[in-house]
């Protein structure tokens, strides 16, 4: 198709020959994600994997976090946060080396950014979208009776956040207990949960950006898990049932 060049055919000639001049050197659009800056190693070939793409699902395996099983494919932003939902999961990445696990983290990353996705934003966004988990607050006290330990914390936090909270070691933690003060330590961060007031301090940037929709974060969660399972089941149930009456705060 022959250009139109408008008014001023030295001007347009000059604005095209600059705009290719800075981009002679880089793939298509469509291709430059394919070939980021990758960390780590490609996964060797699994037995868990698959020997050819699944059903209606991308055939290059360049397509894919893990392009030897055809595992993760990336082709669009609900496969990207679903890849990065799945591989948070322990069990998933347990499958895979350390160097493999960076190798699909960054595949899946440099997916996420270049459907214009955070890493963080990912979670939250998979979970309102699929997670057909009860949120706390459509939760009768009845139910909440019922649920143990997991459940509650799979309430309070998601499951992603569960599975990395159950993953923070033991040495990590540091909390005491003391006149209806649960404080101390997760990680660097501070922990503080005040039993008589009703209030829960934390200073993680994640707690802070969820802590208006009282979603807790794994920090929360783990020391949750770390102050002991019947402690800890009552504790959750009075705050999922008294939920309006908690405050979640940052110092
Ligand atoms: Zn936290």
């Amino acid at each position: 198709m022959i250009r139109d060049l408008r008014q001023d055919p030295n001007q347009s000639c000059r604005e095209e020959a600059s705009t290719r001049s800075e981009t002679t050197d880089e793939p298509k659009p469509a291709e430059a994600w394919r070939h980021p800056p990758m960390s780590g190693k490609m996964p060797e070939r699994k037995p868990f994997g698959r020997h050819e793409p699944p059903r209606n699902y991308p055939t290059d395996p360049d397509l894919y976090a893990d392009p030897r099983n055809f595992m993760y494919p990336l082709d669009k932003p609900i496969r990207a946060r679903l890849a990065r939902r799945y591989f948070d999961e322990l069990r998933n990445r347990r499958k895979y080396t350390e160097q493999e696990r960076l190798f699909i983290d960054s595949r899946i990353d440099e997916a996420l950014k270049r459907f214009h996705m955070a890493p963080d934003e990912a979670h939250a966004t998979v979970y309102s979208r699929t997670d057909r988990r009860k949120l706390p607050a459509e939760l009768s006290n009845d139910e909440i009776e019922k649920l143990d330990l997991d459940e509650l914390l799979q309430c309070s936090l998601g499951r992603a956040r569960f599975e990395r909270a159950k993953s923070i070691p033991g040495d990590l933690v540091s909390l005491s207990s003391s006149g209806g003060v649960i404080s101390g330590t997760v990680k660097q961060y501070l922990v503080n949960i005040d039993l008589k007031r009703r209030v829960i301090t934390h200073n993680c940037e994640d707690w802070k950006k969820n802590m208006k929709s009282r979603l807790m974060c794994k920090h929360i969660g783990r020391a949750f898990l770390a102050i002991g399972e019947e402690e800890a089941t009552a504790l959750l149930r009075r705050i999922l049932s008294e939920r309006d009456q908690w405050t979640f705060n940052a110092p």
